[in-house]
């Protein structure tokens, strides 16, 4: 039996009366990569951080590989060690180098030896294409390497599902592309990945499906060629022709 890398069902979020998130029922299966849009302040960050419960959700329930998360008994240290994050703003630590960045988290929460952590952090920094970075502070690097640094980050702790929150937003423009090439190669290798984005492009040409979400609740779910091509609510539609 195959088991969903995300499952959702009926997630309810609440910040004191405010509704959040009212009723978000959806999957992501292993492999997939799925593409969350919709305007600002339609709940999609808040859905992201209910997966690794950043949010504990209100009502409803999440599931990772098939183990509840939302089980009050669950795990959720080792839960979150399988469940890779990056933001919008990269949260390296400033007086820390690209390699060190790499190696902390490695250290403490998986134990690993220095030296073990050190090749993982090379590895991670080569295939992201900072290689050569290794020794510099994060406020030597351009937003495109911060961002590639915390990418590999993430993926040295060998996680099996990695969720992005609006990844390249705060770029400039010109260093968009490295950073969305990094995550079409991790698609491609088939890490399951849910992306919010406003990358049209990138969803279109990456995402298996593509959902878009306004006012707490998911108003289409399908293909990109579908939800981004022929939209059928008038409310993606309108959202997109202000994107696009
Ligand atoms: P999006 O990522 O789509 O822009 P968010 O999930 O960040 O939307 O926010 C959805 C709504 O929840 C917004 O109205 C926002 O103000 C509110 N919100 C988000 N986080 C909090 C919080 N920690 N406390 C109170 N309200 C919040
Ligand atoms: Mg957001």
């Amino acid at each position: 039996m195959t088991v969903h890398a995300i499952e959702l069902r009926d997630l309810h979020k609440y910040f004191g009366k405010n509704e959040v998130l009212k009723g978000i029922d959806m999957t992501v299966e292993q492999g997939q990569v799925v593409c969350v849009i919709g305007p600002s302040g339609s709940g999609k960050s808040t859905l992201l951080r209910c997966v690794n419960l950043l949010e504990a959700p209100t009502r409803g329930k999440v599931f990772v590989e098939g183990v509840e998360v939302t089980d009050p008994d669950v795990d959720i240290d080792a839960v979150r060690r399988r469940i890779g994050m990056v933001f919008q703003q990269f949260n390296l630590f400033p007086h820390m180098t690209a390699l060190q960045n790499v190696m902390i988290a490695q250290q403490r929460v998986l134990k690993r030896s220095k030296r073990e952590a050190e090749v993982v952090a090379r590895d991670n920094l080569d295939k992201v294409g900072v290689g050569a970075k290794c020794d510099s502070l994060p406020g030597q690097l351009s937003g495109g390497q911060q961002q590639r640094v915390a990418i590999a980050r993430a993926l040295a702790m060998n996680p099996s599902l990695m969720l992005f929150d609006e990844p390249t937003s705060a770029l400039d423009p010109e260093l968009v592309g490295d950073v969305l090439t990094v995550m079409r190669k991790l698609a491609e290798e088939g890490m399951t990945m849910l992306v919010v984005t406003h990358e049209m492009g990138f969803a279109r040409q990456v995402a298996d499906r593509v959902v878009f979400m306004d006012g707490g609740v998911i108003v289409e779910d399908g293909a990109p060629a579908q939800v981004i091509g022929d939209p059928r609510h008038e409310r993606t539609r309108a959202f997109l022709h202000r994107v696009l």
